[in-house]
């Protein structure tokens, strides 16, 4: 982790991980693209956590629901009417302020006054459009502040088609949008970004040991893929923080640079979405138990995390700088299954025969990993720019590897190298990159 969160920003310009939203015209605060690294990065972070959802269990299936919804949809969730934030805004500089997160809900941190805020007033964070060409109220409709109701107004259909008995999960990621008062700290909060949620349905009866399960499963899932343990802690809500419909609560949270900080929400929310849809909409969204001869409407458990957010959690845990052998280094100590690129393939020399063999191993990895060939400056500094980028493995196509036929493979972590025949080349790397 670096010492101070600059330093990670810098670098995921710099190398091409994340840049400003429309920068050439001065940038959009709060909105971030993910440029060539970064999109490879978050879409490993989407694929780990769609691996361990959806593809290595049998009772979890996914879901890909609309950014529009019919605005029924946060009628019946409560987000038309409680999806806010309280606000305040400072007299002398007019800033506003999201209150419950001052550090003293007094002083203005903007511009240091104090006693100058207004009443707070509640700030609804959905973004309001219209749909089609007539901009009236009629119209009027939101972009998805969360992916989760998608999930609940799908929930009849995809227990239908998919013949899901209970308990069983719908799982989804996608982009969600709020209007927050305060974005900051780089991708941590934007007012674009994309989540990864998960609903499991369970017996009212089992809710309570499903939501530890899933904590733990949570948990493990960000430790499991190198996030540093004592960076990682669960805080349980407090009675009063709990959300209306939640009958429990624990934030994974993270030590980012400025303190701990949520990363995901794991929330027994109990019957409440269902049965807000059920009414709303007067569609039978009970569930009829064969053996049990009962129905009734599930509990839920979710587990609801931000890819961005995370994407940007496993780039700060991963920056090391360090020594090696007098010299020092930064290092990004991404576990590989997260590092945008698997392999850098680097010839010794420009020269055109190394090069051409240099594209034809290349060319033989590129059908099961992100390859990099790097022509460019000296093997050092080629070395180096991988190990910036998190890359695990380079491999070095030199002179004698026109004759013997064999490539030298460096590690990221150790840089201990080995040399092997080219032909050994797709097993050994098998054998060093999980999927
Ligand atoms: P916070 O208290 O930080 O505003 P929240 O508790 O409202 O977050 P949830 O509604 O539980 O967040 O959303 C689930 C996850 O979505 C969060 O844990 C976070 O990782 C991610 N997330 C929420 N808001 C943002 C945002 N503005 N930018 C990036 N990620 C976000």
């Amino acid at each position: 982790m670096p010492t101070d969160f600059d330093t990670i920003v810098n670098l995921a310009k710099k190398r091409g991980f994340i840049f400003q939203s429309s920068e050439i015209y001065g940038g959009l605060r709060s909105a971030y693209d993910y440029g060539p690294l970064g999109v490879e990065l978050l879409r490993n972070v989407k694929d780990q956590w769609w691996r361990s959802m959806v593809r290595m269990r049998d009772d979890i299936v996914g879901l890909d629901s609309a950014i529009l919804q019919s605005p029924e949809v946060w009628m019946a969730s409560g987000h038309l009417e409680s999806f806010s934030d309280p606000l305040v805004e400072c007299r002398e500089c007019n800033a506003r302020h999201r209150v419950d997160k001052l550090e003293d809900p007094d002083t203005c941190p903007t511009c240091g006054n104090s006693g100058t805020f207004t009443d707070p007033k509640e700030f609804n964070l959905m973004f309001k459009t219209h749909m089609g060409p007539v901009e009236s109220e009629e119209n009027v409709v939101y972009l998805r502040p969360e992916t989760a109701q998608g999930i609940f107004t799908n929930f009849e259909n995809v227990r239908r088609t998919a013949r899901m008995k209970l308990p069983f999960g719908i799982a989804q990621i996608g982009k969600a949008f709020r209007n927050e008062i305060t974005p900051g700290q780089f991708v941590f909060r934007t007012r674009e970004f994309e989540q990864m949620e998960m609903e499991y349905f369970c017996y009212p009866d089992d809710a309570a040991d499903t939501f530890q399960e899933w904590v733990d499963l949570r948990h493990r899932w960000y430790i499991d893929l190198g996030m540093t343990a004592e960076n990682l802690r669960l805080r349980e809500h407090d009675p009063d923080e709990l959300a209306h419909y939640a009958a429990a609560t624990y934030d994974i949270e993270y030590r980012f640079p400025w303190g701990w900080d949520e990363l995901e929400g794991i929330a027994n929310r109990t019957d409440f979405d269902l049965k807000a849809h059920m009414e709303r909409s007067g569609e039978d969204l009970t569930y009829f138990d064969q053996e049990r001869d009962e129905r009734f409407i599930p509990f839920v458990i979710e587990p609801a995390a931000g890819a961005s957010r995370t994407t940007f959690a496993f780039l700060l845990d991963a920056y090391t700088e360090e020594e090696v052998r007098g010299e020092s280094r930064v290092v990004l100590k991404l576990d590989s299954r997260l590092a945008p690129i698997k392999v850098a393939v680097l010839p010794l020399s420009k020269k055109s025969d190394l090069v051409e063999t240099t594209q034809k191993v290349a060319a033989a990895l590129r059908e099961k990993w992100q390859i990099e060939v790097d022509l460019t400056q000296s093997i050092g500094r080629r070395y180096r720019r991988q190990d910036e980028i998190g890359t695990p493995y380079c491999v070095t196509v030199d002179f004698d590897s026109l004759e013997d036929n064999q490539v030298t493979v460096r590690d990221r972590d150790t840089m201990a190298q080995d040399r092997l025949p080219i032909e050994n080349l797709a097993t050994y790397l098998t054998d060093h990159l999980p999927a």
